[in-house]
């Protein structure tokens, strides 16, 4: 790949967006850096943008306006805010554009930089979990390419390379266990938000941590494996590996199971989107098997991890229940990082509110649109904090 390219970097100050900067600001001359998006962290953003030489840096927050322009005066950047702003960015064509903002916030950007072709490395989950059929349509209609970004699915992907799917039995996708999975049933109850926050391999960003102790972040994995690749629940497998080396598994109906390892740095998986269709040199650590000497596996529990059997529910009802499941589930954090629910009350929550949707039939949805899954998304965030600010202990008392 010899032409310059433009790219774009939604999420630029995030976990994934400092790592794809980092890829980036490693061969300057290949890349034009189209937009770089952040939120309060201002100072850095304007860093990344001058480091890359961006043509313009937006915050996502409107007040955060002045402060970002203070940092970036004189420098020719330009400058913007709000989450209409961030949409803008995206309707500016490039070539590679890295969807990293965290939340459903990430859908509609992600969506309007498929309108220009190109390539859409997409690492955030929820544009597939809400609107998955919607997002694949609008990239084929726009002739468009996504390309998986979460490692697990970056896994399959390479390992799907010059098969045919249909001679695939199963996908098999690890998780660490986060970072209760070795402690007693009983008491994850009283798991507090500090220790929820440190996860045994990987450093993220706070909410997908979280996500990772709850295994919800594997939920939205399952889900996400369901859309992008098209396979069935019945086929998708998820089993706890401590060690979170091999990423995912993907078996054929000859009984080979291909493994992708890989060291814990999402440097791997941004750097496959990067280069693909080739293999460019990726700074990553080699792994020393040797050293690691054994890999373990075990059955994921589905008491301890309510979230995954959620997800089954999701996988084989479709419609709109991915939307309502991601917002009730972005709800639930909240409400666990507010300090207002245990860090076991928000399956609970989650499973709740599904179940008031599918009794008034609201998941049902044939063709899902993007006012749909808003509209969806609204809904359920707003039954869920109904439930939490006690709507159920007062129907219920
Ligand atoms: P993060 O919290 O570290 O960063 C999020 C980025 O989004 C930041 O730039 C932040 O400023 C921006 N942002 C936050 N709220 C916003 C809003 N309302 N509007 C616009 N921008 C906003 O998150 P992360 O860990 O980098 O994860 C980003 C996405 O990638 C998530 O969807 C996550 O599930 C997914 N992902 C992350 C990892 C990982 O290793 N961190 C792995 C796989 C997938
Ligand atoms: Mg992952």
């Amino acid at each position: 790949m010899s032409a310059v390219r433009r790219v774009s970097v939604f999420g630029a100050t995030g976990s994934i967006g400092e790592n794809t900067v980092d890829l980036i600001a490693r061969a300057p001359e290949a890349y034009n850096v189209v937009a770089l998006t952040g939120g309060r962290n201002v100072a850095r953003l304007a860093e990344q943008a001058k480091v890359l030489n961006a043509d313009l840096a937006v915050t996502a927050f409107e007040e955060c306006y002045a402060d970002l322009a203070a940092h970036l005066e004189g420098s020719g950047i330009e400058v913007a805010a709000g989450q209409a702003a961030i949409a803008d960015a995206a309707d500016r064509p490039t070539d590679w554009a890295m969807s990293a903002i965290v939340g459903a916030a990430g859908l509609v950007p992600g969506l309007r930089t498929l309108r220009h072709g190109g390539i859409l490395a997409l690492a955030n989950k929820e544009s597939l979990v809400t609107a998955g059929p919607y997002l694949l349509a609008e990239a084929k209609r726009h002739g468009a390419t996504i390309l998986p970004v979460d490692s697990e699915h970056s896994a399959v992907f390479q390992a799907l390379v010059g098969e045919d799917s249909a001679a695939v039995e199963r996908v098999i996708i690890t998780a660490s266990g986060g970072a209760f999975r070795d402690w007693p049933l009983e008491r994850l109850s009283e798991a507090t938000l500090a220790e929820a926050c440190s996860h045994p391999n990987w450093d993220m960003g706070q909410r997908i941590t979280i996500d990772s102790a709850s295994l919800f972040n594997k939920a939205m994995e399952l889900i996400e494996t369901k859309e992008f690749f098209g396979f069935t629940s019945d086929q998708i497998e998820t089993v706890i590996h401590p060690e979170s080396l091999i990423h995912a598994l993907v078996g054929f109906r000859d009984g080979a199971l291909m493994a992708h390892l890989g060291p814990h740095d999402m440097r791997h998986a941004i750097g496959y989107a990067l280069h693909w269709p080739e293999r460019g040199h990726v700074p990553v650590d080699r792994l020393d098997l040797a050293a690691i000497g054994s890999l373990n596996f075990r059955t994921a529990d589905p008491e301890r991890y309510p979230a995954l059997t959620l997800a089954r529910y999701v996988m084989e009802t479709g419609g709109l229940s991915g939307a309502a499941f991601n917002a009730a589930k972005e709800a639930a954090l909240d409400a666990f990082i507010g300090g207002k629910i245990g860090f076991l009350d928000m399956a609970r929550l989650v499973e709740t509110v599904l179940e008031r949707l599918a009794g008034d039939n609201s998941l049902k949805c044939d063709k899902l649109t993007l006012d749909r899954v808003l509209d969806m998304d609204h809904v359920a965030r707003k039954i869920a904090q109904t439930i939490v600010d006690g709507d159920r202990l007062r129907q219920s008392g």
